[in-house]
């Protein structure tokens, strides 16, 4: 049985594949993961058939396409299409951006309203340094490529770590407001390989917000019920304003009202980034049988279950895999 609780507002986030080209030290492991077979990942079809049954049982108003990397898989403008034809509004993507000057014209063709960009520096070779293997430039051809294609809003996430790019974040707010792109900035979470370097990495919201004070005037915003991020408007001294979010899952969590579902690619559900376990429905998705709905149900009670009061990051699983 459904808690009545549950059959309210869910968002659900689908990770469409554990893999990346990129290899962020607080996300990836440096040899990458292992690839999955075909067979364990759950095809466009299995995720539509998901968000189906979701929707005969929740408000389901938002679906976000994550990974890994979304954007290595060759059919996420399918997978968009489909979701945008069982009448999804609100479809968004998360990304490292660097695949995205190909593909934003078509995402936002299939249906693709709004795309959150990970960018980490604006510095070249920091942000190879940070990515092990990325570059730059065709991160920010995918930021241009999102504003022509009419993506909106566009939102830059930049994970902030101590004596590595936290020098940048003025630079970054600039950047934003400079193309109309709310920058977001993340604290570092103790998740699976960014565990052992936490402590070192690890920079307080509160001190990202005090540098930004020193070259802009920070309006804080009300806060948005379920909204992971708190928002501030920022003018800078020429009289231009923008947005910029802080996400702040160690120092201010956001556990209370968080209604999230996670649907990784291998056909798990997860309640909890912090926390990551939850059922294994793969085979309800792959052969499904009539009856089959009812575990389905049961299952995301499960995982709705499993959501933390607090942040404790008792997982130590690898974010690509659950998420983020
Ligand atoms: N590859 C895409 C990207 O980088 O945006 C989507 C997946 S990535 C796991 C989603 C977000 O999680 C990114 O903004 C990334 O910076 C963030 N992330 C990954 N590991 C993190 C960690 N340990 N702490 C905080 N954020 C993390
Ligand atoms: Fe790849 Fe995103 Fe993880 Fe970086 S944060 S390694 S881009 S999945």
């Amino acid at each position: 049985m459904i808690a009545p609780a549950a059959r309210r507002h869910l968002s659900l986030r689908i990770s469409v594949t554990e893999q990346c080209q990129l290899r962020c030290p607080y996300c990836m492991p440096a040899q990458g993961l292992p690839a999955a077979s075909g067979e364990d990942v759950l095809k466009v079809e299995e995720m539509v058939r998901f968000v189906q049954i979701l929707r005969r049982h929740f408000d389901l108003a938002k679906v976000r396409l994550t990974g890994g990397e979304p954007l290595v898989r060759r059919d996420v403008a399918a997978l968009v299409a489909a979701l945008a034809a069982e009448g999804i509004q609100d479809i968004a993507l998360t990304t490292n951006g660097e695949l995205l000057a190909d593909a934003a014209a078509e995402l936002r063709q299939a249906g693709l309203r709004r795309v959150n960009i990970h960018i980490d520096s604006l510095d070249a070779g920091t942000y190879r340094t940070l990515t092990r293997r990325g570059r730059l430039s065709r991160a920010l051809a995918g930021v241009e490529a999102a504003r022509r294609a009419g993506l909106a809003p566009i939102k830059l996430n930049m994970v902030v770590l101590r004596g590595v790019n936290d020098s940048e974040v003025v630079a970054m707010a600039r950047f934003g407001l400079e193309r109309g792109c709310e920058v977001r900035f993340l604290e570092v979470m103790p998740i699976g390989v960014a565990a052992a370097s936490h402590r070192e990495w690890f920079v307080p919201s509160a001190e990202v917000r005090h540098r930004l004070a020193s070259a802009f005037d920070l309006e804080p915003l009300p806060v948005v019920p379920g909204a992971p991020s708190r928002d501030v408007r920022a003018r800078d001294t020429l009289g231009r304003s923008g947005l910029l979010g802080f996400i702040s899952p160690c120092s201010q969590p956001f556990c209370s009202d968080c209604r999230r579902l996670r649907l990784t690619s291998a056909g798990r559900l997860i309640g909890c980034l912090a926390r990551a376990e939850g059922p294994d429905v793969s085979a309800l998705l792959k052969a499904p049988h009539p009856g089959d709905e009812a575990g389905l149900l049961a299952a995301i009670d499960q995982a709705l279950r499993l959501k933390l009061k607090d942040h404790c990051f008792a997982d130590q699983r690898i974010m690509a895999t659950v998420g983020g």
